[in-house]
């Protein structure tokens, strides 16, 4: 396999990117040794799109283990690859997982407030994105419980299930309806929800036909299905710190982009409702398709970016713009910001022919600019929205509705 390291951070020295609690150093020290051992073995994997042409982007993880990550020439799917077989998964799962991730020695009642807490979002982008404010919840991968707490709060009927057992212990102690088992043995039950919620949970999967044939049985023929994954153009995420070898994990399979993701899902039948690059997303059941676009060179460019210029903000907005008006027509684009950072942004563009014109948010309302769209023929619009305002880009989403113009919102978060 070729080696084309993002710099020369992600070689393999052992070093973790950050620093380790004594107790995550005990249990990579452990997880290091069954693995040379032989306790844990590897597999390695093929890509999603069934043309995997794979190069070598990082050869360690954060905690510094000596993880192999890789992208695909032919999809720019970006995998763990080899990585721990089923059993020796099963196994890291119920031991060390909880211990190096999380920091801690045991559930705490701080962090399933805090989970509690961070469900908010979730529900509340359920059901802004399918109008779904009732009924059925099953979490794969609920840890202690946390969000089957706040759903439950908020009068759905949810359930959890996860693999270790000292977590679903913790909340059933709480009085929550938790079960220590995995999706496929659940599924006998034969039990449908209306929603199914995979909170940081899919990017570990080592087997997608599998646990996603189940996810199809376990949803109703209406369900609608949660997917919150790491997103790789979202480096602001957590602890991320817009450095993406703090991303890299040996426990994550997958790391998606918001097109990587809709695009796998796709091939086992989902059909995306709604999905961000942070990435949230929402799938209904459609029929299977694999039709995989090359997503190589944008995201590989972009991590390039991340890595060259420290994760500099303007750097990166000029360049998700940038590669966004490459692909377009000449002429077919219309930006929409504020003065300030569209005059900023447009000195630093390399190229500009896509571009037809600008409108300045404190002069032209969304309403205005789509019908100057509509009757110029004008297809795509990027909004340069600092500080993230919904209201706004919520507005152009009504406004556009049902005709053949498209948008992209680009703001500081984002990053
Ligand atoms: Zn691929």
């Amino acid at each position: 396999m070729e080696i084309n390291l993002i710099s020369e951070r992600y070689k393999n020295d052992r070093v973790p990117a950050f620093e380790l609690s004594d107790v995550q150093k005990e249990y990579v020290r452990r997880f290091a040794e069954k693995c040379e051992s032989g306790e844990y073995s590897f597999r390695k994997r093929e890509c999603e799109c069934g043309k995997g042409d794979f190069e070598v982007i990082a050869q360690k993880d954060r905690y510094g283990l000596p993880v192999e990550t890789v992208i695909c020439r032919n999809c720019g799917l970006i995998m763990t690859n080899p990585c721990l077989d089923d059993k020796s998964n099963n196994s890291f799962y119920d031991g060390e997982y909880h211990y190096i991730y999380r920091a801690e020695e045991a559930p705490s009642e701080e962090r399933f407030e805090e989970r509690k807490k961070e469900a908010g979002t979730i529900i509340d982008f359920i059901q802004n994105h399918t109008g779904i404010d009732s009924g059925s919840v099953l979490e794969i991968g609920c840890a202690d419980g946390g969000n089957i707490a706040a759903f439950a709060e908020k009068g759905y009927k949810a359930t959890g299930i996860d693999l270790s057992h000292t977590y679903v212990e913790y909340g059933k102690e709480k009085g929550l309806d938790l079960y220590c088992s995995d999706a496929t043995s659940f599924a006998q039950k034969g039990q449908q929800f209306d929603i199914v919620v995979l909170n940081h949970v899919l990017e570990h999967f080592t087997d997608l036909e599998k646990e996603l044939s189940t996810i199809t049985a376990l949803m109703k023929d209406t369900g609608v299905l949660f997917v919150a994954v790491p997103g790789v153009k979202y480096l602001t995420f957590g602890a991320y710190e817009r450095d993406f070898l703090l991303m890299l994990q040996n426990a994550h399979i997958f790391n998606f982009t918001k097109d990587t993701l809709c695009q796998t899902m796709k091939k086992y039948g989902f059909d995306s409702i709604f999905a961000n690059e942070a990435v949230y997303a929402l799938f209904k059941k459609g029929n299977p398709e694999s039709s995989f676009s090359d997503h190589y060179t944008d995201t590989i460019s972009y991590l390039k970016c991340v890595e060259e210029s420290g994760g500099d903000v303007d750097t990166l907005m000029v360049h998700r713009v940038g590669s966004k008006l490459s692909e377009c027509k000449k002429g077919d684009v219309l930006l929409y910001g504020t003065a300030r950072e569209l005059d900023a942004l447009v000195q630093q563009l390399p190229d500009l022919t896509a571009i037809r014109g600008f409108f300045y948010t404190d002069r032209k309302t969304p309403e205005e600019v789509v019908e100057y769209m509509k009757c110029n023929g004008i297809h795509e619009l990027v909004i340069i929205d600092v500080k993230n305002d919904k209201r706004i880009v919520g507005r152009i989403s009504d406004l556009i509705e049902g005709s053949s113009i498209r948008f992209m919102s680009v703001y500081r978060e984002l990053f």
